[in-house]
């Protein structure tokens, strides 16, 4: 099968709390490759920008007011099936439904600060890594 890519971030919880190393640790031990990273701090614009797509749903603002509330690591994971892959080892958005040993289960405060984003199909992962990384930061 051939290599996939998809954006993953690191939300304002899990910085908060030192967790990117023990994130990025699960996210290696399911086979899939960080080929880019970067820790940013949100402007608003720029999360209002990111979650356009849910501008309509009653938690659109304090979406944004959470992934403003502090620093953030996005990166580019790759591998096989890695969109997918990584929505499983994520675990589900609601840390109480989320299956044993996902990232959100072990790790997410809430609903909202779930510590982890991933693309939701393979479309939106080539613009979401384009929304942060240029070609020449990802060298696979
Ligand atoms: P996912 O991150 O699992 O793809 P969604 O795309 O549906 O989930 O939602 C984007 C983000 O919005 C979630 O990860 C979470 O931080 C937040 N969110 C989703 N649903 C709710 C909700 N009912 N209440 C508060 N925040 C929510
Ligand atoms: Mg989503």
């Amino acid at each position: 099968m051939a290599k996939e890519r998809t954006l993953s971030i690191i939300k304002p919880d899990a910085t908060r709390r030192n967790l990117t190393g023990k994130i990025n640790a699960r996210i290696e031990e399911a086979g899939l490759r960080i080929v880019a990273q970067k820790r940013l701090w949100l402007s608003r614009a720029q999360a209002e920008k990111f979650y356009e797509v849910h501008k309509e749903r009653p938690f659109y603002n304090d979406l944004c007011n959470f992934m403003t509330s502090g620093p953030v690591v996005v990166q580019v994971l790759e591998g096989e099936n890695a969109v997918a892959k990584y929505r499983d080892v994520m675990g589900a958005t609601n840390p109480a439904n989320a299956a044993q040993g996902t990232i959100r289960k072990d790790f997410a405060e809430s609903i909202e600060a779930n510590s982890v984003h991933g693309s939701d199909s393979p479309e939106n992962a080539k613009i979401e890594c384009a929304f942060f990384f240029s070609g020449i930061e990802l060298v696979g």
